[in-house]
């Protein structure tokens, strides 16, 4: 082997060692930029209604895994939303949330729809509380 050929080859080594050097390099910081954890994402429980709520974030501050809670035990709530099919009036349309553990008991009741409403107006307080940013004074420890 000549003098140049050698030199095209390391040449050749070098140019590989620094194209995966910089793809290494560009995939690790794409990984940290994706996966980094914001600050509200650390915000996944709140009461309301006398219940405690508990979540998951997804990208683009998208609520998933949103469920109540009982207060006293700690167990998930079944609610009961009977009452919103068979009455039009809002003020009629109740859900109750039950504890099972602690006897069916009653922990709460929610004025104006289904679960599905309730739900819906549980997860704008959520995203009103990140977007306000007033979270952090509500995160239950
Ligand atoms: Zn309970």
């Amino acid at each position: 082997m000549s003098f140049i050929e050698k030199i095209f080859i390391d040449y050749d080594n070098l140019m590989l060692c620094i194209i995966l050097g910089f793809t290494v390099l560009t995939i690790s910081i794409l990984y940290i930029i994706l996966h980094k954890t914001e600050e509200y994402e650390r915000f996944r429980s709140i009461k309301f209604y006398n219940i405690v709520w508990r979540w998951n974030w997804m990208s683009n501050k998208r609520v998933v895994s949103l469920w109540c809670y009982c207060p006293e035990c700690g167990s998930e709530l079944t609610c009961d939303d009977e009452s919103c099919r068979s009455s039009n009036v809002l003020a009629n349309k109740i859900t109750y949330f039950i504890c099972q553990k602690c006897g069916e008991v009653e922990k709460s009741r929610i004025t104006g729809g289904d679960r599905k409403y309730v739900l819906k107006i549980i997860r704008l307080e959520i995203l009103k509380r990140v977007n306000e940013n007033s979270y952090k004074d509500e995160v239950i420890k």
